[in-house]
C-alpha cells in the first residue's frame, strides 16, 4: 500500500498530462510528442505501470467524438473571445472572416494535442483512480 506521505497525482493534471487514469502514473501514449504525426494516436495496449487494459472494448475511442466536439467549441469560443479583444471584430468589415481563417488554422494547428487530450478525458470517465492499484497485482 502506499503511504500517506506520497503525494496523490491531481486527476485534472493527469488528464491535461495524458496519464492512465487508473493509477495516474503510466503514460497513455507510445510517444510523448503528439506532433510527430505517425505515432501521435499509437497507445500502449495497457499501462506499462499498472496494467490497466486502455481499449477497454472494441471501438472504445469512437465516443472521442463527443469530448473532441465540446472542446472545439470551447476553443472557438475562446478563439472568438481572445480575437475580439486582441484584434478587434467589427460586424462593418471583413474582420469576422479573418477570424473564421484565423481560428481554423488554430484548430488543424493543435488537431494532434486536442485528440489526445479527448482520448484522456474519455478514458477517464470509464476508469476510476485506484491509489493501491500495486496492491492489486495486475
Ligand atoms: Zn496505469
Amino acid at each position: 500500500m502506499k503511504n500517506n506521505s506520497e503525494k496523490t497525482p491531481g486527476l485534472l493534471h493527469s488528464v491535461l498530462s495524458n496519464h492512465c487514469p487508473h493509477c495516474r502514473e503510466g503514460y497513455l501514449f507510445t510517444e510523448r510528442n503528439p506532433y510527430n504525426l505517425k505515432h501521435t494516436m499509437k497507445m500502449p495496449e495497457t499501462c506499462p505501470v499498472c496494467g490497466q487494459k486502455f481499449e477497454l472494448e472494441p471501438g472504445f475511442y469512437f465516443g472521442t467524438g463527443y469530448v473532441s466536439y465540446a472542446m472545439s467549441v470551447l476553443f472557438t469560443g475562446l478563439c472568438f473571445i481572445a480575437y475580439y479583444f486582441l484584434v478587434g471584430i467589427s460586424i462593418y468589415d471583413n474582420s469576422i472572416y479573418k477570424w473564421l481563417v484565423v481560428n481554423g488554422v488554430l484548430l488543424i494547428a493543435f488537431q494532434p494535442a486536442l485528440q489526445r487530450l479527448a482520448r484522456s478525458v474519455w478514458i477517464a470517465f470509464f476508469v476510476k483512480y485506484d491509489p493501491n492499484y500495486k496492491v492489486m497485482g495486475v
